[in-house]
This record gives structure tokens, sequence and C-alpha cells, in this order.
């Protein structure tokens, strides 16, 4: 494996998770085009969106504690962005991530686009609903250790949102960021109502624009509802057990443990993936992943957990722990890069190995994780044919949903 971060943007968007950035003061990000940074819902962004070497979109830790001792800088100097390294000097010139014109945008019903829904890379996140019930348990709340959500609400991003509100928003997205996936996110609500929640959105969504859709919640207790959900359009279910290791689960993820417990998502995830089958829509991609959050538990449990979900047709989704300010965890160490190369490593062969379509959808590039085909650098194992055969899974993908895409809004 390349070594050297000035040739190997994984190992620098690795990296850069794990020790963030500093800005020097040559940095005016919102003057130079980029994105404000955003205390979204979205649990464990908080930084600045930057496009690496490698088209490789990411958010970097800029305002939490531990960034102070980042060798990394930031600096603005002959028209570009530069990222420096103390011992290594210039490491990479990177471009902000476009702040799009509808940002500054309000819907025809007055609220700020950006209440509505964020990008998240080049593709849309939307949070329609209140905020996870497990931050307003009493006496004790009960929400996820390392969660800012609840922190966070009414800030950057609004509570109630109608379905005309983020219809309009993804149309502007579609129409003037390219989008071409949406993701709906929910946290915990008692008497697993998310699914009812989420359903006139996405069916609104899916007829309006045929962009692909893709919904993060609880594991609902009527598993043949994803049968419904797939019927409906929805291209990609995700379910976030962030923790593989049961001591630390139930010690960092109280609410999720009392509720659904670790099997529930398990099982979720083992029936959507092998259970949830064709629905007659004809064209409509079906992916399911399994999400952890890689620094909360020892390297060796993070690609325990990598292999089982591989080994049940599905496709981890590997976050870098972040110790966001205000949450439990803030006071909390991030992860080292070098324990959790392997762990991305891993994530790569694990897929490959098995066939897995990673790096199919067109246009969607997440600034929140390491995606899995993004750490083929750190692996010096090769799948020719495999990767031949995902070359033309994601043109034919591409080709389909373009001319799809194209229906929709003539
Ligand atoms: S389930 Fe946990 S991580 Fe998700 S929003 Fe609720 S508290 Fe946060």
């Amino acid at each position: 494996m390349e070594t050297d971060v000035r040739k190997n943007p994984g190992l620098l968007k690795l990296d850069l998770y794990c020790r963030g950035v500093r800005l020097d003061d040559s940095c005016t990000i919102e003057e130079h085009g980029g994105r404000k940074i955003l205390k979204t819902r979205a649990g464990l962004g908080s930084g600045l969106e930057l496009i690496l070497p490698g088209d490789l979109w990411t958010n970097v830790p800029v305002v939490e504690d531990f960034v102070a001792e980042s060798p990394y800088t930031l600096h603005f100097r002959a028209g570009s962005f530069w990222i420096d390294r103390s011992d290594l000097g210039p490491v990479a010139k990177v471009q902000l991530s476009p702040q799009p014109d509808w940002y500054n945008r309000t819907t025809s019903s007055g609220k700020r686009m950006t209440l509505v829904g964020t990008l998240q890379g080049t593709y849309l996140g939307v949070y329609p609903s209140k905020v996870c019930e497990y931050w307003l348990k009493k006496p004790d709340k009960e929400q996820c250790r390392f969660c800012s959500v609840g922190l966070n609400l009414g800030a950057d991003d609004g509570d109630e949102k109608s379905v005309d509100e983020v219809v309009e928003v993804v149309r502007a997205a579609r129409a003037e960021s390219g989008i071409t996936y949406v993701d709906f996110n929910t946290g915990h609500y008692d008497g697993d109502t998310y699914l009812d929640i989420l359903e006139p959105y996405i069916r609104r969504v899916k007829e309006e624009t045929n962009v692909l859709i893709g919904v993060q919640t609880p594991p609902h207790n009527d598993l043949k509802r994803y049968h419904e959900l797939r019927a409906m359009g929805v291209n990609r279910v995700s379910f976030c057990f962030e923790i593989w290791n049961r001591g630390r689960f139930v010690e960092v993820c109280p609410g999720k443990h009392r509720q659904y417990g670790l099997d529930r998502y398990l099982e979720a995830i083992r029936y959507c993936a092998q259970e949830v089958g064709p629905t007659g829509r004809g064209f409509e991609p079906w992916v399911v992943n399994g999400e952890i959050i890689a620094g909360l538990e020892a390297p060796e449990d993070s690609i325990r957990a990598i292999d089982w979900i591989t080994s049940v047709g599905a496709i981890p989704t590997v976050c870098v722990f972040r110790p966001l300010v205000g949450t439990d965890m803030q006071d909390a160490h991030t992860p080292r890069t070098d324990d959790l190369v392997p762990v991305f490593q891993r994530l790569y062969e694990a897929c490959m190995e098995r066939g897995l379509p990673i790096g199919c959808a067109p246009n969607v590039h997440v600034s929140l994780v390491l995606l899995p085909e993004e750490c083929r650098s750190l692996s010096a194992r090769r799948f020719p044919l495999r990767t031949l055969k995902l070359r033309a899974l994601a043109r034919a993908v591409e080709w389909t949903l373009s001319r799809r895409l194209a229906a929709a809004a003539s």
C-alpha cells in the first residue's frame, strides 16, 4: 500500500477524518463559494465539505478540540486551496464543495431550503421529522453517546417539513446540483412510526423526480414493510447498529439496546438483503447497508462486523468516530489512522470477494464516509474480473437512470 498521503487520496481522506484540518486565516470559505459549515442532523457530519484529489468528497473536522493538534492546515494561496502538513509541506490541492444557489433561497412556504435538506457530498440528505425520541426520554435521555442530533435541532435543520417543501427542494437540488439520490433519515420514534412518516415523502419524490431513494431508520418490527418500500421505489435501506461488540453496544447505544437490541438490527439487514426480492417495477436497484462507526470499538470488532454484513449480501457503511462538541463523548480520543487502515482495507476486500455492487450509483459521492470503492488504494489486492463487471454495471445503471430522470423532468 502507498503510505504517502500525497500519493494516496484514500489514505488522505481517512487521515483527515482522524485528525481534522486547521483553517489558516487565508481561508474564507463562503467568500470562495464553499459550503457553510452546518451542524446538520447527520450524526457525525460537522465539518468542512471538500473535494480531495481523485474526486473524493469529504467532510473534514474543523471545530472539535482535537483539531488543534492536527498537523494539517488549509491555506488559500495563488488562487487555490491547499492542504499542507507540518512534516511534508504541501500535500494536495483541494476544492471546496460548491455551495449551490438554492442554499440561499426559501421554499414557496417561506422556509430556508437548507432547513429542509442539505447536500452531503453530491446527494441530498433529508430528515423530515422531529428529533429522535431517545433525546426526549425521562428521567434520563437514552441517546447514542456519540450523537449530536438533539443538540443541533433548530439550529441548522428545521423540525417538521411538509411533503410539498421536500419535493420543492429535491427539484431544486436535482435541477441545479444534479443530484441523483435522496436519502431520508429518521431517528427512533415510539410505536415504530418512522416508515409511516416517511412513506408519503418517498411516494411523491419518486413519482415526481424518479431519483434513487434511500431510507435510514431503525429496523421496523414488521419486516414485510420492506417489501412495500421496495415496491414504492426505494433503492437502499440502511440500518445503523454502529457497534459489533455487544458490551460496547449496550454502553454506547442504550436506547437502541433497550428498544431493539443488536439482533433485531442484524436480522433486518439479513432479511432485506436476502428476502426482499424484485417487485416488478422494472429498473430499481436495491442495496442494503449495515452501518458501523470505526473507532468506537476495537478494529478487530469492526472487521468482524464487516465480514458478517458482507456474508449476508449487504454492504457495510463505515464511518469514522468523531468526538462531536457537546456530546457525551466529546472528550473521547479520535481513532488513530494506523489502527483504522486494516478496517477499511477489509471493507474493500470483503465487498470485492463477495462480488457486491459497490461504486455503481452514478454521481453519488459521499462526504461522511470512506466508501468501499474509495478504499481500493488501501489494499494491495486486485480483483480484475470483478472490477470489469462493476464498471459494466455502473455504465448500465447510469444509462438507465439518466433516461428515467430525463423522462421525469420533461
Ligand atoms: S438513534 Fe442514536 S444515532 Fe440515531 S438519531 Fe437517535 S440518538 Fe442519534
